[in-house]
C-alpha cells in the first residue's frame, strides 16, 4: 500500500504538481504503527487529478477530495487549501485552494497530523509535528480555543488521538476543550458517534473515558452513565450500559442487541432460559461486563438441548391433534411451557415425551380453569 502511494506521487509529480502523504499514515509510520488509510496532499486540483487517473477516479465528495481507486486501494487525495468562515462550529463555509503546502498544514487539527512525505520518503515537517510527537502530546495548529470553536469535532479527535496513541492533551489543549466543550452539542451525533465508536474500540478506553470524565463531556454529549462503563471487546456492549439508544443514530438490529444485553444484565448469562432467550451473543457480551469468560457461556449454551423453537420435536399442529383443540392462546402456553421443560432438561427432546408432557400441561390447565 505504501509503494502505490509513493509511485501516485510520482505519478502527480511527473504531471508537474506537488504532492505528499499526510495526516494519520505519516504519523503512525513515525510511531511504528500499521495504518490502512492513506491521504495524500497536493497542488494538482480535483479536475487536474481526475485528469492523471482517469479511470481511477470516483465520484468526488462535498469537499472536493477525491478518492482514487489504485492497485484495489482507496486513496484520498485533496489539493491544498485553505478553510475559511466555519459555520454551526463544524463546517468551513468557504474553501480556497492554495499553492503552497504549508498553509494547508495549517488548516489541519493536531501538529502530529500536520507532516508530510515525499515521494523518496523524505519527512516534511514545517510546523514540528514530530517534536510532539516525541513528547505523546496532542497539540493544536492553531490557537486551540479558535481550532475548537472553528470545528468542534476536533475536541473528540483529540481525545480519539490521545485514546488510541496513548498521548496526553497539552494544557492548552485541556484548557480550551473546558472553554469549548458546551460546542459538542453543535455537532452531528453521526460524527460524534464515530468517534466515540474509535475511543470505545480502543484497548486503552479507560484514559479514553477518563479524560472525557476529567474534562467534563458527560453533559455536553448526554452520556450520563459513562462512569459505569467496562472495557468490553463488542462496542455495542459499552453502548447497552450507556443507554443512549434514543440519543445517538443505531440500527434496529443494534437497538435489539442493546436490549437484549442490558436484559441479560438483569438475568444471567449462564442461565439456560436466558441463553435460549436472548442467544449466544448477547450472552457472551453481557457475560464480559460481568467479568464472565466466553469459554464458560459457550459451554452452556453448546449443552441446551434445543436453541430454538423449531429445535423442539413435536410441531403446533401434532399439540392441535393430540389435544383435539383449536389454535389460540392455550397452545402457545403448551407450547412455552414445553421449550422450558426442554431447555432446563427436566424432559428429553423426543415427541413421545412431548406428547405426553403436553397433555399433562393440558390437563393442569383446564383442571385450573375449573
Ligand atoms: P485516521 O485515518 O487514523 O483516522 P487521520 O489523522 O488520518 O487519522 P483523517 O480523518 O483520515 O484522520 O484525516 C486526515 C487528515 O486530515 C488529518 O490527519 C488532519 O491533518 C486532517 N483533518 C481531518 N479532520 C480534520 C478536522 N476536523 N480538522 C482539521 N483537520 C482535519
Ligand atoms: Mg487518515
Amino acid at each position: 500500500m505504501f509503494k502505490a502511494a509513493l509511485k501516485i506521487l510520482k505519478e502527480i509529480e511527473k504531471h508537474g504538481y506537488q504532492a505528499y502523504i499526510v495526516g494519520g499514515f505519516v504519523r503512525d509510520y513515525l510511531l511504528g504503527i500499521e495504518s490502512n488509510d492513506i491521504d495524500i496532499t497536493t497542488s494538482a486540483t480535483p479536475k487536474e487529478i481526475k485528469e492523471i487517473f482517469a479511470d481511477a477516479c470516483l465520484p468526488q465528495n462535498a469537499y472536493g477530495s477525491v478518492t482514487i481507486i489504485y492497485k484495489h486501494i482507496n486513496f484520498e487525495i485533496t489539493t491544498f487549501r485553505r478553510e475559511a468562515n466555519y459555520q454551526d462550529n463544524r463546517r468551513p463555509s468557504t474553501v480556497i485552494y492554495v499553492h503552497q503546502l504549508e498553509v494547508d498544514l495549517r488548516r489541519r487539527d493536531f501538529t502530529i497530523n500536520a507532516i508530510c512525505m515525499d515521494r523518496n520518503r523524505n519527512i516534511i515537517d514545517p510546523l514540528n509535528g514530530r517534536k510532539d510527537l516525541k513528547l505523546h502530546l496532542i497539540n493544536t495548529i492553531n490557537d486551540a480555543q479558535q481550532s475548537f470553536q472553528d470545528d468542534a469535532l476536533r475536541i473528540l479527535r483529540a481525545i480519539r488521538f490521545a485514546t488510541i496513541l496513548d498521548f496526553s492533551l497539552s494544557n492548552e489543549v485541556k484548557e480550551a476543550i473546558l472553554q469549548t466543550k458546551y460546542l459538542l452539542k453543535n455537532i452531528s451525533y453521526d460524527r460524534k458517534k464515530s468517534e466515540l465508536n474509535r475511543i470505545f474500540g480502543s484497548l486503552n478506553i479507560l484514559k479514553g473515558i477518563k479524560m472525557i470524565s476529567d474534562l467534563g463531556l458527560e453533559e455536553p454529549l448526554e452520556l450520563q452513565n459513562l462512569s459505569k462503563v467496562k472495557p468490553c471487546s463488542q462496542i455495542i456492549g459499552i453502548w447497552a450500559m450507556l443507554n443512549v439508544d434514543d440519543i445517538y443514530p443505531f440500527s434496529r438490529n443494534e437497538k435489539t442487541q442493546m436490549e437484549e444485553i442490558r436484559k441479560v444484565l438483569l438475568e444471567d448469562p449462564l442461565n439456560p432460559m436466558t441463553l435460549y432467550h436472548y442467544g449466544l451473543y448477547s450472552c457472551i457480551v453481557a457475560g464480559e461486563l460481568l467479568g464472565i469468560s466466553k469459554k464458560k457461556v459457550n459451554k452452556v449454551y453448546s449443552k441446551l438441548a434445543i436453541h430454538k423453537r423449531s429445535d423442539l420435536k413435536i410441531t403446533t399442529d401434532d399439540i392441535l391433534k393430540t389435544l383435539e383443540i383449536e389454535a389460540g392462546p392455550v397452545l402457545n402456553q403448551i407450547y412455552k411451557e414445553l421449550e422450558t421443560l426442554v431447555v432446563l432438561n427436566k424432559i428429553s427432546n423426543t415427541k413421545n415425551n412431548l406428547i405426553r408432557a403436553c397433555k399433562i400441561i393440558y390437563d393442569k390447565i383446564t383442571k385450573g380453569e375449573k
